[in-house]
């Protein structure tokens, strides 16, 4: 007798392969047989008659890393087919920690949660034992953090590294490499990621080449320097020898409107002389990250710390605004791309008077300049605050988006705890329904097949991560399962109400068990750490 049998679906194997009608069952955690009929009885049989059952879906792009430590449930990545997460991404880890780069956490945490956490946080290896051993709702999986590493061994230094220093990096890289970690990820626009050299990150590249790992970056600009930024990853890939992921693929600013078809020609060409090269993507028009990052990597030497003691001084922050308004081609500040009618407040706990407010619209209510509006709402927020920009064409979003080398990426994280589904404001729906919407956007505009779709959250990511056993329905696959109705998903969640639920996703298993039920989690947790294969 199998635990589960699904009966009567119709099976999208994520291989992009064509769908064909089976019954399902599954056994300790894997798929056990894959049939037209399976014979006896089951503990449990769920109906999937009209629906589709595909391999579990692979978020390429997630920051649940950063939370994983406080023992979320990711119910909000589970009620949208996630079960496995890959994270690390944005050059931007927990571990290993380095100056300042647990404050936020050091912040809302009573002393002895925040000591453990602390401590898991010191190396790659304390960071994937703590996470082994905790109960987990989906599957995760790992990537090194550049900007971690870089600030771990030299601080705010923007400096080149000494030969022994590069040393050093090499071997923080070497030691996650060993632990399973799946390759290396950058954040060029963060402090202090930015601050490695194209040259620097080669050098690190080849190390984790030496263990079959990648590179997955947030480039050095998405505005007018985009193919460039592209570019510029890729060959990082090329002349380290290794496969090359460019994040949250996107062009912004409306200047820039049709750049996508050069930036994906880009891609190709790359891919066609032999360097892969493929994409994660968030299926939406506006962006989100912490606002700090708004300001010119060059005012972050010194830390974050120092930085918003600095904008106290009103001579500081003339220096700040010319710099964002005249230094663009150096620096494009989100605060120029989506414009202060275009940048939301999503998160800033110490003045909650402002979430869901635009920049605008808090200016115009307290009659302030609304720079000082910004450089206030940090001060005030000490530094951690996030913002959402409007700065991206829709045209550019759907030719990404239906590219036969894009995956799909959260770009967000593990909620802590249940939101209220009608909370105004404090989120972006991409933590809820980024699969959701990136399906119904590809049916809605037939962009792809429903094979191609499927293929592009499941086989695709599967392939890149270098992980074994997931992204594809095959007997003596691990069990991780959706089943849905494709005419039906389609998600409440907006940009004012991110936290909306899903439709039309009916049942997600991870690892043979069910944790999602007629679209809502139900608490259990069977996820576990991924490893790259050595
Ligand atoms: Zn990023």
């Amino acid at each position: 007798m199998y635990e589960i049998i699904i009966r009567g679906g119709t099976v999208v194997d994520g291989t992009g392969a064509p769908r064909y009608r089976a019954d399902v069952a599954v056994q300790d955690g894997k798929i056990a047989k894959i049939a037209p009929h399976i014979e006896g009885e089951a503990q449990r049989e769920i109906d999937a008659s009209g629906k589709i059952v595909s391999p579990g879906f692979i978020d390429y792009h997630s920051h649940s890393d950063n939370t994983i430590l406080l023992g979320p449930d990711a119910y909000n990545y589970l009620e949208q087919g996630v079960t496995t997460e890959i994270t690390g991404q944005c050059g931007t880890a927990p571990a290993p920690s380095y100056p300042g780069s647990l404050k936020e956490l050091e912040g809302s945490l009573p002393p002895e949660e925040y000591q453990r956490i602390e401590k898991a946080c010191d190396s790659f290896r304390s960071f994937i034992d703590a996470v082994s051993a905790m109960e987990l709702g989906n599957n995760i999986a790992f990537y090194i953090g550049q900007g971690n590493v870089r600030g771990r061994v030299m601080g705010f230094d923007d400096g080149k590294p000494t030969p022994e220093r590069m040393e050093e990096m090499k071997q923080w890289f070497r030691q996650a490499m060993e632990c399973g970690y799946l390759g290396f990820t950058t954040g060029l626009v963060y402090a202090p990621s930015v601050y490695a050299s194209e040259e620097e990150l080669v050098e690190l590249a080849k190390v984790v080449g030496e263990y079959g790992g990648s590179y997955a970056s947030h480039i050095r600009g998405e505005s007018d320097n985009v193919v460039e930024s592209v570019e510029e990853a890729i060959r990082v890939g090329e002349k380290a020898g290794i496969p090359v992921i460019i994040s949250h693929l996107k062009v912004i600013g409306k200047q820039n409107e049709g750049l996508s078809q050069k930036v994906l020609q880009v891609i190709e060409y790359a891919n066609a002389r032999g360097v892969k090269v493929r994409a994660d993507q968030y299926p939406y028009l506006a962006g989100s990250a912490p606002f700090l990052s708004c300001i010119p990597p060059k005012f972050h030497v010194g830390g974050e710390d120092q930085l918003v003691e600095n904008l106290k001084d009103p001579a500081f922050r003339k220096k700040v605004t010319d710099s964002i308004q005249n230094e663009y081609q150096e620096f494009a500040s989100n605060l120029i791309d989506a414009g202060f009618q275009g940048t939301l407040m999503a998160g800033c706990a110490k003045t909650p008077q402002y979430v869901g407010k635009t920049i605008a619209q808090i200016a115009e209510e307290e009659g302030k300049d609304p720079w000082d509006v910004c450089y206030d709402l940090l001060v005030a927020n000490e530094g951690v605050a996030q913002g959402i920009y409007f700065s991206q064409n829709e045209s550019d979003m759907l030719r990404i988006i239906g590219h036969p080398y894009v995956m799909g990426g959260s770009d967000w994280s593990n909620y802590g705890k249940h939101l209220d589904r009608n909370q105004v404001g404090g989120g972006h729906p991409r933590g809820t329904a980024t699969f959701i919407t990136r399906l119904a956007l590809l049916r809605d505009h037939g962009l792809q097949t429903l094979e191609q779709a499927v293929h592009s959250i499941t086989g695709l990511p599967a392939e890149m991560s270098g992980i074994e056993g997931i992204g594809v329905l095959r007997e003596g696959a691990h069990g991780d399962i959706c089943i849905f109705d494709y005419a039906k998903l389609s998600a409440d969640s907006d940009y004012i109400h991110p936290f909306g639920r899903n439709h039309g996703l009916d049942y997600v298993l991870v690892n043979g068990k069910v944790a999602v039920e007629d679209g809502l989690y139900n608490g259990v947790k069977n996820g576990r750490v991924l490893k790259k294969k050595q």
